[in-house]
């Protein structure tokens, strides 16, 4: 067995160990594997041991592995900071963007969409435990977006993403996750197609799950360390 496919079935294991704690069916839970400047062979190794979803934070990275691994049919999140000048590129390449926080973000990715492909499925990134990040909105701005975002016709609302601040202690942890769980149960009543809470990374998946995500993202433990100095470009 590669290393790979041995760390995907651990991880597996966590998830539907950290599941069945809570009485959740582990099928709820989607397992993104996260294969930033990893490359292209490390992804077809996990897509051979089933894995079929991969999530990828630099634009360019990105579609270069989309475009080499077209014929194994995988399915592409982008989930990293989205600027304007690299929305074209996710919108003809990626399946999914999480990191979706204002509305001219959204306007272009729905302008750019080809009418070939599917709608793409957007996530509103919500900024729920940290300040200092430049990244997603308050919660009292979700509304307005969200309602934004629903009338675009070649995106498709899916639900919400957020990086929490990290947090030792499971009891604060679960109570950030359980505010966005709220959160999306609030934008279900409203868009009952909404079915998406990317949500847990490796030191706070067990508490994700408790409180209802529905995507974990997970690079780390299924591809070991991460070394930037081998990725030429990953400024985006
Ligand atoms: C890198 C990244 C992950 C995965 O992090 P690991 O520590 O490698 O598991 C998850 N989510 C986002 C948004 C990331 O950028």
């Amino acid at each position: 067995m590669t290393s790979i496919e041995h760390n995907l079935q651990q991880v597996r294991q966590r998830i539907s160990a950290a599941a069945s704690q809570c009485g959740r069916d582990p099928q709820e839970i989607t397992l993104l594997a996260v294969s930033k400047t990893k490359p292209a062979s490390a992804v077809a190794e996990a897509a051979a041991a089933g894995q079929r979803c991969f999530g990828e934070n630099y634009v360019q990275e990105g579609v270069d592995k989309i475009q080499l691994l077209a014929d194994l049919n995988l399915v592409w999140h982008f989930i990293g900071p989205l600027q304007s000048n690299k929305s074209r590129l996710v919108a003809e390449n990626f399946d999914w963007c999480h990191t979706v926080d204002r509305l001219r973000i959204a306007t272009r990715l729905n302008e750019q969409r080809p009418d070939n492909a599917e709608p793409l499925n957007v996530l509103i990134q919500v900024n729920i435990s940290d300040e200092q990040s430049k990244s997603g909105i308050t919660l009292a701005e979700l509304p307005a977006l969200a309602q934004a975002v629903a009338q675009l016709p070649r995106l498709r609302l899916r639900g919400l993403m957020a990086i929490p601040a990290p947090e030792a202690e499971y009891e604060r942890q679960l109570a950030v996750c359980q505010q966005m769980a709220a959160a999306l149960k609030e934008l279900q009543s409203d868009y009952p197609e909404v079915d998406t809470l990317s949500l847990g990374m490796s030191d706070d998946m067990d508490a994700a799950i408790a409180a209802g995500s529905t995507m974990v993202r997970i690079g780390t433990a299924i591809f070991g360390a991460r070394d930037y100095g081998s990725v030429a470009n990953h400024n985006n």
